[in-house]
């Protein structure tokens, strides 16, 4: 980026034209930037209490800090974190903010396509990859009895030049932040800190961060930008739209847990089972105790509701209970697989409700913008939501490249990015790719003897890879020059 090297290149006429308001930040405009914190570019401010009622107003007068990250990042999951790698990779200064006291491997299995995986590759992190990841060889539609309704390889075996990994998604956000902190130094992702509030101004941007454990002072950072990785509770988001409300949620609850279990098929194959009511996933994410198991990934997917009110906040992660899932586990039946028998050895296994959120017309405000699921949260079909998170990244990084402004650069990457991403926030709505199981069901709900003779192979065809091409991962668009 040719002149986003010093801070306050902004042309000031144009960036004028940012409303620049905090989310919580303190009407006294210079205190963020006061001579004493520009000492220090991390400086604790303790006189800087973030005040949610107050309105902050542009301060042009902003002093840069010393050596500031060019781009600050808040929230260190597998958006934030492949974008501080992106940006290392193309020598653009950046940290991230991070508000639990310790990045650790929560969650369950994810799958990563070959669209996301070409740009880990490009950082090189295809090996730590498959260290801890399986490469996904098959997948396999079935309805809720196990009749094979699509079945396709994937990956290398479907002509990829980069596999497709069924992963822990806290092994794949470690594989990426054990490569910032290996590549950037410790001081790249600051834990513990919540972002809080900001401002922008002419030449930049200060933001906030609390201490997240115990709440004591704040941090005050100055940027050229702020980019919210922040997730689907983001704050940044709930600042520039504070009447978007609660997630929407489609009135599907997901356990999802994981627990060493017997390979089954072909030790690296993935099952989506069921129909409109109800799926079941499963796929190994890892190697077993033993040669003969795998780490076996599971989801039950349920319709329970029909109010698009997602239950209380507290229990988006909220733990399983077995005499829950069981019932509603019971109703699937793999040949040779015992679902019941998973479920039951899974130490501890979680419950969300399926939530997304409304693609919004914009992302980008000023010197601020959105990546990944505080972008656009989507229905975990079709298996895209950290991917899209990846492709963000990449595409953030090329557009601050070739930008003349932080600004251009932020809309360039809006331009992109917005309008694929809600695509397939709608496409996800109507099933995804798992369409093709819920239309098979429709037709023949007790099951068929020739998949053909209820739904023609080139319209089972179209579901699955229309999917693929709006999507971005099917091999002509990742092979072409
Ligand atoms: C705990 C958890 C478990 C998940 N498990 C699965 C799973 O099993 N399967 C699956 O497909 N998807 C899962 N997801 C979602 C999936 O990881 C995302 O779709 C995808 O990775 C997009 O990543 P992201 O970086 O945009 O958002 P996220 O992964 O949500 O990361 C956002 C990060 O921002 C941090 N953050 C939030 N607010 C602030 C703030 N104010 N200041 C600083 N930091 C902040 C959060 O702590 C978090 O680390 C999970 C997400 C989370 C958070």
């Amino acid at each position: 980026m040719a002149k986003a090297g010093s801070s306050g290149t902004g042309k000031s006429g144009k960036d004028k034209g940012i409303t620049a308001k905090g989310i919580t930040a303190k009407a006294s405009k210079g205190k963020g930037t006061t001579a004493k914190a520009s000492k220090d570019e991390t400086n604790k401010a303790k006189a800087v209490k973030p005040n949610r009622a107050m309105v902050v107003v542009a301060h042009p007068s902003a002093q840069p800090f010393r050596s500031p990250p060019k781009v600050l990042i808040a929230g260190a999951g597998v958006g934030g974190l492949t974008l501080a790698l992106m940006l290392h990779a193309r020598g653009i200064s950046c940290r991230i903010y991070e508000q639990a006291s310790a990045i650790r491997e929560v969650g369950a299995g994810i799958n990563a396509l070959p669209h996301a995986i070409k740009e880990l590759a490009l950082l090189g992190l295809l090996p730590a990859l498959d260290a801890v990841a399986v490469r996904t060889s098959e997948l396999y539609y079935m309805n809720r009895t196990g009749q094979v309704v699509w079945r396709e390889p994937r990956g290398i075996a479907a002509g990829f030049d980069v596999p497709q990994f069924s992963i822990h998604r806290g092994r794949l956000q470690k594989v990426l932040h054990d490569a910032v902190i290996e590549r950037m130094g410790p001081g790249a992702i600051v834990t513990g800190r919540k972002l809080t509030g900001f401002i922008q101004d002419d030449g930049g941007v200060t933001a906030w961060f609390t201490d997240s454990i115990d709440g004591s002072g704040s941090e005050t950072v100055r940027g050229e930008v702020l980019v919210g990785a922040d997730g689907i509770h983001s704050v940044i988001r709930s600042h520039y739209h504070p009447d978007q409300g609660l997630p929407r949620w489609n009135g599907v609850q997901m356990w999802r847990g994981c627990a060493d279990f017997p390979a089954f098929m072909d030790g690296r194959s993935m099952i989506i089972a069921g129909g409109m009511s109800g799926k079941l996933v499963l796929y190994p994410i890892g190697e077993g105790e033993t040669p003969e198991t795998r780490l076996t990934n599971w989801v039950v997917n349920v319709r329970i509701s029909d109010t698009p009110h997602p239950p209380g906040k507290e229990s988006w992660s909220r733990r399983g209970r077995l005499d829950e899932v069981l019932p509603h586990a019971a109703r699937f039946a793999i040949p040779g697989f015992d679902v019941l028998g998973l479920i039951r050895s899974t130490d501890s296994f979680f419950e969300y409700p399926m939530c997304d959120r409304d693609p919004l017309p914009r992302w980008t405000h000023g010197r601020v913008t959105l990546l990944g699921d505080a972008a656009h949260p989507m229905y975990p079909v079709g298996s895209n939501g950290a991917g899209q998170a990846i492709l963000d990244a990449r595409c953030f990084a090329d557009c601050w490249v070739k930008a003349e402004h932080p600004w251009q650069a932020l809309l360039a990457y809006e331009a992109e990015r917005l309008p694929k991403t809600a695509e397939i926030v709608t496409l996800n709505r109507k099933g995804g790719p798992e369409r093709v199981i819920d239309e098979v069901e429709k037709l023949a709900p007790a099951g068929f003897t020739d998949v053909d003779r209820v739904l023609g192979h080139d319209e089972r065809k179209a579901i699955v890879r229309g999917y693929a091409g709006k999507a971005g991962f099917t091999v002509q668009q990742l092979t072409k020059v």
